[in-house]
């Protein structure tokens, strides 16, 4: 049996309007468009199969693709009754290219093709018009001689500018015929010129040097680059087709124009019919913007009819391809023509609008208004963003590690950032090198963090996406001088006070204010998102540690706190003295006695949450950093302590000076004693107490903290700070109870490796659970759980279960454990360069590395299951908000997700994604 040739080309009326990877999307839609009856001008399309064996064979047409090529040019000459080369009639081509992904102006297009200096007169003989007919000329000479024979653009755009300047007009449109006669000929002598040969008269030479051309645009620079840049690979789009097309003029006279359009407004989404034309002129006038079109309403009093007529085409292709469509259209002497139609690309609150509304005007369900929407693009909805209008260049960039954008004044410091805040209301960024927990209220009055230090899950990151605040983090080039109150970026000097914009959402930094666009919560994305709710399997949750995160979470449609990190708690202004007494206690009675002043606040803490969310869970993370977090760096103590000693010797020297003066006042009776400076006694309390925190900071001291002493580890050696965690979380539960208010807390341990850890703090818990229920007189409703962050505890996931009511993978510490990677540090060292080589395709502290983290996981789930099959398994890590990483939970049948409060929405959307694409897979 011998295979049937393969065909290369179909005509507009056989192609597969449905097959872009073959015909391209311009190829398929204008198929498809022919097909449904719409007024395409006649033509045919070249596959991408055609291109790839042209470039693969060293730039040579596979056999038999002119043969069709001229059967196909034949059928154009026929249904258009016009001839290709006929020096009466000529038939005029276009040569377009088009890939399956929209790759715009990076590839190349011809107009007019087969002109020639018979077919020049044919024109000037059918159109009466020598102006037109010497216009297009000049036009195919130029684009033909730059793409088809590699002219440079300025032989041509010389001579043409002079012949301007010497008749004095500006724009093209003022040349005469005879100017257009004279620039034509000067063409054909450049061309001559530049390739030592005459320009091709014979037609079919030009078409098959044309079509070359534009094969061979799709490994062009331009177009390599911009598929790199846009992640476009081979089996998104490989190859582009060819579309020739019959040329349709709208610059043939007043019954002539030409123009762009969407079927819906792309800037609101909203269903107005949006777009301009312009009169008597060629596609590029508008696209060059020589002269300014008018909105297409206009057309209605200007070509009533034809304004009908477009108005009927929007409708059929909305209503076919129920889809917003972006489309180009010609009307030549009165007759409407559509050249092309493509998926309109429109901005998320568009997207989010159109969505609602096609899905109640019936083109499409809820299925598909959820799935057109990408679910990061909610991001644009959710956070304040810079003014896309802004020309604005950067400073310096950084991790983009919180999004939205933010502009104010710099301060260097969290106590600073307060003070300021208190005798004046304008926005600060507070600019560190990197954040701790002791400049928490510093983040509580900045409306952004900036640090140059740090990843994505460093401390600011976190802590700035759990407020929704923007953050931009590890901005390397950055040099911060606390102390002077300065910070460098190469000549730059920043100071105290000076005001820089931060965009968390590229990760750029701005010298000065850039205009930002507000955030929006429509109710168009409240109807969407119940939708979302509707269709997914995961439950959504939010990271939240304080009433005010909950309270936002909620609004954002939380399902509950999948996390409470309850050191967040600790950090208030007022409480963080109480906590440093209990870190420098020395003795178990000074321990408690602090701890006892802790408990009603964090039960206090609690009954707000738990309310906050009734009846939704809370889970709520007892203390998992290492404790000298809390304390201040050596180095600063040791500074403090250098200026108290100073002080003392002052307050000595002064107390001579006081006495010698006030032994001269007697002498000679004019000097009066000076005053004493300060108690003395109060700086030497002062001293002892820096000291004694001296001492705890190096007793402390540990070389790999976040490996050390911390999570459950702390909980086990100090039982009484758990003991009091857990006290408050089941007096608030009984509290709210009685309240009859429905609350769900869990208990969930931090660092947990083995299961004896988990009996351990049981022990505990049952212990204060039994005291709770005979001192409020309920059963307080609990559950108790593990976090999921150390490589061991997944591989014991079975033992643990025994245990626990429910785990949660935190997958910041379980991707630093899996890799070795320190999460503070990898992303502003050799991560960059690893995602740059290829050898790690994705930053997995941001994209759940689903190969081996993933991979921990799946057994994980697997072996806790196997011990508890119906066990809620949900993740808590940062990777909680990310689409794919979503994806991939509900793959290995998580339960939830919980991520900061600003991305449960993108969360909500992906997870109903997930489901939905499981199904159609
Ligand atoms: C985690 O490790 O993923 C987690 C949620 O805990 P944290 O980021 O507080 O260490
Ligand atoms: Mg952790």
């Amino acid at each position: 049996m011998t295979d049937p040739v393969k065909q290369y080309v179909y005509s507009f009326a056989e192609g597969d309007g449905h097959n872009k990877m073959l015909l391209g999307g311009k190829g398929a839609n204008l198929c498809e468009m022919t097909q449904i009856g719409l007024n395409v001008p006649p033509g045919f399309t070249i596959t991408t199969e055609a291109c790839l064996a042209y470039l693969e064979s060293g730039n040579t047409l596979p056999d038999g693709v002119m043969k069709e090529v001229r059967e196909q040019m034949t059928t154009l000459e026929k249904l258009t009754g016009k001839g290709f080369g006929d020096a009466h009639n000529p038939l005029l081509v276009s040569v377009r290219s088009g890939s399956a992904i929209s790759m715009p102006g990076m590839m190349d297009t011809i107009l007019n093709l087969g002109m020639n200096s018979d077919t020049l007169q044919g024109e000037i003989e059918q159109t009466g018009d020598e102006r037109f007919a010497y216009d297009a000329y000049r036009r195919f000479i130029q684009l033909f001689g730059k793409v088809a024979l590699g002219i440079a653009d300025e032989h041509f755009d010389e001579p043409f500018e002079s012949i301007k300047k010497r008749e004095g007009v500006k724009e093209d449109v003022g040349l005469s015929a005879d100017n257009l006669k004279e620039i034509s000929e000067v063409f054909l002598e450049v061309v001559h010129g530049q390739t030592g040969r005459p320009f091709p008269e014979n037609p079919y030479e030009q078409l098959d040097l044309a079509i070359k051309a534009v094969l061979g645009s799709w490994s062009g620079k331009r177009a390599v680059d911009y598929r790199r840049e846009f992640g476009i690979t081979p089996d998104m789009a490989n190859g582009t087709a060819v579309n020739i097309c019959t040329m349709v003029f709208g610059n043939r006279g007043n019954d002539c124009a030409t123009g762009v359009a969407f079927t819906r407004n792309p800037g609101t989404g909203e269903n107005i019919f949006y777009g301009e034309y312009l009169v008597n002129a060629q596609g590029e006038d508008v696209v060059a913007g020589i002269r300014t079109p008018k909105p297409i309403a206009q057309m209605r009093e200007e070509m009533p009819d034809i304004y009908r007529q477009l108005e009927e085409l929007r409708s059929k292709l909305e209503t076919h391809y129920t889809e917003i469509q972006d489309f180009e259209f010609t009307i030549e002497k009165g007759i409407l023509y559509c050249l092309q139609t493509r998926n309109g690309k429109m901005n998320t609150q568009a997207m989010v609008r159109t969505s609602v509304e096609l899905v109640a005007e019936g083109l499409i369900n809820k299925e598909q208004a959820l799935l057109r929407i990408a679910p990061e693009s909610l991001e644009q909805m959710l956070f304040p963003r810079l003014d896309p209008r802004a020309d604005v260049t950067p400073l310096a960039t950084g991790l983009p590690a919180s999004p939205g954008a933010a502009c104010g004044h710099v301060v260097f410091d969290a106590d600073r950032a307060v003070a300021q805040k208190s005798v004046n209301s304008r926005p600060l960024i507070l600019l560190r090198e990197e954040t701790k927990p002791e400049d928490i209220h510093g983040f509580f009055v900045s409306e952004a963090i900036l640090t140059s230090r740090g990843g994505k899950t460093s401390h600011a990151a976190v802590v700035a996406r759990g407020m929704g605040k923007p953050c931009v983090a590890g901005a390397d080039g950055i040099e911060v001088d606390v102390a002077a109150r300065r910070a460098h970026i190469g000549d730059v000097v920043i100071k105290e006070g000076d005001i820089i914009t931060i965009d968390g959402t590229s990760g750029n930094v701005y010298l000065g204010a850039v205009p930002t666009v507000e955030a929006e919560f429509s109710e168009e994305l409240k109807t969407l998102l119940g939708w979302a709710d509707e269709r997914a399997d995961l439950k959504v949750m939010a990271n939240a540690d304080i009433p005010e995160d909950a309270e936002r979470a909620l609004r954002y449609g939380a399902m509950g706190i999948g996390l409470c990190r309850t050191e967040r708690m600790f950090n208030a202004a007022e409480r963080l003295p109480i906590v440093l007494e209990m870190i420098v206690s020395d003795t178990l009675e000074q321990r408690q006695a602090a701890l006892d002043k802790l408990l009603p606040i964090q039960r206090q803490d609690f009954i707000e949450l738990f309310t906050t969310m009734a009846p939704n869970p809370v889970t709520v993370r007892l203390l998992d950093p290492p404790i000298h977090e809390f304390l201040p760096s050596e180095n600063q103590l040791l500074d403090d302590l250098i200026q108290l000693k100073h002080l003392k010797d002052t307050m000595r020297g002064s107390e001579v000076l006081s006495a010698t003066l006030s032994l001269l006042s007697n002498i000679n009776g004019k000097i009066a004693p000076i005053q004493q400076l300060a108690d003395s006694s109060l700086v030497d309390e002062a001293i002892e107490k820096k000291e004694a925190i001296l001492k705890k900071v190096r007793s402390l001291f540990e070389v790999n903290p976040m490996l050390g002493h911390r999570g459950v580890r702390l909980g086990i050696t100090f039982p009484e700070i758990y003991a009091m965690q857990i006290r408050a979380v089941l007096e608030a539960a009984c509290a709210c109870q009685k309240a009859g208010v429905e609350v769900h807390p869990e208990i969930m341990i931090p660092q947990v490796c083995t299961s004896e850890e988990l009996k351990s703090i049981k022990v505990h818990v049952e212990a204060i659970r039994k005291e709770v229920e005979l001192s409020e007189g309920v059963a307080p409703i609990f559950r108790f759980g593990t976090m999921m962050e150390v490589v061991r505890a997944c591989m014991r996931a079975d033992e643990l279960a025994q245990e626990a009511d429910f785990f949660s993978f935190g997958t910041n510490d379980l991707t630093q454990a899996t890799f070795s990677f320190s999460r503070e540090d990898a992303e502003n060292k050799f991560l960059p360069m690893y995602n740059e080589a290829g050898i790690l395709q994705d930053n997995p502290f941001e994209v759940l590395d689903a190969n081996g983290v993933g991979k921990l996981m799946k057994l994980a789930v697997g072996w806790g299951r196997g011990v508890k099959p119906d066990m809620k398994i949900g993740i808590c890590g940062e990777h909680g908000g990310h689409p794919a990483s979503i994806r991939f939970c509900h793959k290995i049948g998580l339960s939830y997700v919980s991520c900061s409060g600003p991305r449960v929405p993108i969360a909500r959307l992906a997870a109903a994604h997930a489901a939905l694409l499981e199904s159609t897979q």
